[in-house]
């Protein structure tokens, strides 16, 4: 760790220097180490590095140096014993699933999922003779009555995509324990800057690092952080390493890179955020809002307490005049860019309904608040006037 200790170390410190290994070569920045495996003095050496009685690297999907600099500085953030970076957000969720399910188990989700872990709850693994079962994630008498039947895995994600509503994680946490299961937590839409759910008692955290910890567009990863050392050693290790949802050194060098300026990012665009948020509330031809930044969201004492006040990149909002009117919206912008990423430092404004949201049913999608008029905009690091004239100028 570069001779010093990081005890201690305040958030920004451990951002920039956490987990930094320098090789013989002395680098100023962390190293990439571009291998697939590596080379034993001895077949005495390889034999014990496979008994686990040395700690020489086996091979990349195992571990690797620049892989594991980034799962130390995530560790560092998130306040974790325990880490294993993957090749995408999914493959982190499905990973920290799947390595602790079997045929028979029973699983709990909050509704307002990401699309793609929705998949995975409500149709792979009902496949494998796991059931699943949705709840309003907001409800806690629904989580209980849930959580009567016996339950092993919890899933939920708080804000929620794109409905940006909030869990209370605390409050969720303790029903779940108290059920004898565990909390996974996906934990993308509040960064570990606003938000760090083993605090609040989360067994697991899942990121996407796709998001806001590249936050430029340019890599796909993922990351699974637990204090749960039965979880992480017998069920977790001998899974990702026998799958193979390893990350590329490159990629994990990218985000090592990437989590330098996050939290500086993250405070930028959760003020631009916010600028937009309001500048949108009450503006004719908006009829709604969500944003937990606001001081009219319902969830506001929430927000104070899990995610230091702040609402987050991501504001979602309703024009009036359902599909029409959104794709007029979308496709009269001029800088702010149609994609279905978030978190980038290029605003991206989404219609959900259509592309993220396309797969889930219209009855659910009811349930969820996606109507054909909303729309999720992810807020970048470009000037908020910019962004602000960008929107004035369609939705005027
Ligand atoms: C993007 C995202 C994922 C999946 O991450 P990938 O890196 O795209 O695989 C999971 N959960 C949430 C909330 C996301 O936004």
């Amino acid at each position: 760790m570069g001779g010093k200790g990081t005890e201690g170390w305040h958030l920004a410190t451990r951002l920039v220097r956490g987990g930094t290994k320098r090789s013989q070569f002395d680098e100023t920045s962390e190293g990439l180490f571009l291998t697939s495996g590596y080379v034993y003095d001895s077949a005495a050496q390889a034999e014990g590095s496979f008994t686990g009685d040395n700690d020489h690297l086996v091979y990349s999907r195992y571990g690797n140096p620049t892989v594991g600099m980034f799962e130390e500085r995530m560790k560092l953030l998130d306040g974790a014993a325990f880490a294993f970076a993957t090749a995408s957000g999914m493959a982190a969720v499905f990973s920290a699933l799947m390595s602790q399910l079997r045929q028979g188990d029973r699983v709990v989700a909050s509704r307002a999922l990401f699309g793609a872990c929705h998949f995975v709850i409500a149709e792979l693994l009902p496949r494998w003779g796991i059931a699943t079962e949705f709840v309003d994630g907001t409800d806690l008498a629904e989580w209980e009555r849930a959580l009567a039947e016996p339950t092993q895995v919890v899933l939920l994600e708080t804000p929620s995509n794109p409905g940006l509503e909030i869990i209370d994680l605390k409050a969720v946490c303790d029903l779940v324990h108290k059920a004898g299961a565990r909390v996974v937590v996906d934990n993308v839409f509040a960064t570990p800057i606003l938000q760090r759910p083993l605090e609040f008692g989360a067994d697991i955290v899942a990121y996407s690092a796709t998001k806001h910890i590249d936050g430029q567009g340019r890599v796909l990863g993922g990351m699974i952080l637990t204090d749960d050392e039965d979880f992480y050693k017998q069920q977790l290790t001998p899974f990702v390493r026998n799958t193979g949802p390893a990350i590329s050194p490159f990629n994990a060098w990218v985000l090592l890179k990437g989590l330098e300026t996050l939290e500086l990012r993250v405070h930028r665009q959760c003020d631009n955020a916010l600028t937009v948020a309001r500048f949108l509330e009450g503006r004719k031809g908006v009829t709604r809002v969500l944003y937990p930044g606001l001081e009219s969201h319902p969830q506001r004492d929430l927000v104070l307490a899990q995610m230091d006040g702040r609402g987050g990149t991501v504001v979602t909002f309703e024009v009036e005049g359902g599909r029409n009117a959104a794709y007029r919206l979308l496709d009269g912008l001029e800088l702010i860019d149609i994609s279905n990423n978030l978190g980038d430092a290029k605003s991206i404004i989404t219609h959900p309904y259509t592309t993220t949201h396309q797969k889930v049913g219209a009855d659910e999608k009811a349930r969820l608040g996606i109507t054909e008029g909303l729309v999720r905009l992810s807020v970048g690091l470009e000037d908020v006037r910019d962004i602000e004239a960008d929107l004035a100028r369609v939705l005027d």
